[in-house]
């Protein structure tokens, strides 16, 4: 079964896409987690990505299929992607490398929630710099800012300041928004409430995924 989630920064892509792959026994494939290792590592494709990341702009896509190519597994079980496609051309690739394995997409869930709400979450997210448990501060109890699984310090994301924020939802708007449309027109789109605590939205992602029999 091979699954993309959709939707804005914030959407809460990554923390469902977790929630998926313990539920349904497949692998998460996160683009954005991906890139920040490479740029930790400072490799080649990391040194590339960089600059846009930081300035909160796509990556290109060669640096993006190059990540892609090491990380897709056509394994039975199948795979959901969180952070890509971001684009039509990114879109129409996956496409092609599904269709060279005779396989094909089966479900994109598109998350939606408002943009007043997007920039909430996003300016108060912290992230475990171990695990990548995500936090929001006004959840935080007391002073300690630690995880709670495996205590390690918890981090503010570099892209995670007002500017950025701002300059992230619009590169959505213009470049992954169309994606909604195209993934309509294929017939294998499922429009999701994405506000809302954790559990409801991941109960509302399993009704679509129930009534899609998978
Ligand atoms: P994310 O963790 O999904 O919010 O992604 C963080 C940043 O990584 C984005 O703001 C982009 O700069 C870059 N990025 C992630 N996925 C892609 C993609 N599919 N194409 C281009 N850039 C990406």
């Amino acid at each position: 079964m091979h699954t993309v989630l959709l939707g804005p920064p914030g959407a809460g892509k990554g923390t469902q896409a977790e929630r998926l792959k313990v539920r349904l026994g497949l692998v998460h494939i996160a683009m954005g987690n991906l890139l920040r290792e490479v740029v930790k590592k400072k490799t080649s494709l990391g040194e590339k990505a960089r600059a846009f990341m930081e300035e909160g702009k796509l990556v290109p896509d060669s640096v993006i299929l190059e990540l892609l190519k090491n990380e897709i597994e056509f394994e039975k079980k199948g795979f959901i992607l969180d952070g890509f496609p971001r684009n039509l051309s990114q879109a129409r690739k996956l496409d092609e490398l599904l269709d060279k394995e005779a396989e094909k997409l089966d479900l994109v869930i598109n998350l939606e929630v408002k943009e007043a709400v997007l920039i909430e979450r996003l300016k108060g997210r912290l992230i475990c710099s171990e695990c990548g448990r995500v936090y929001h501060k006004s959840n935080i109890d007391g002073p300690s800012k630690t995880c709670k699984d495996c205590g390690a310090p918890l981090l503010q994301r570099n892209d995670d300041n007002s500017d950025i924020i701002k300059k992230r939802i619009e590169v959505y708007l213009e470049h992954t928004h169309p994606l909604i449309d195209y993934y309509r027109k294929k017939g294998i789109l499922r429009n999701v409430q994405g506000e809302g605590t954790s559990e409801e939205v991941f109960q509302r992602i399993m009704e679509k995924a129930v009534s899609y029999k998978l």
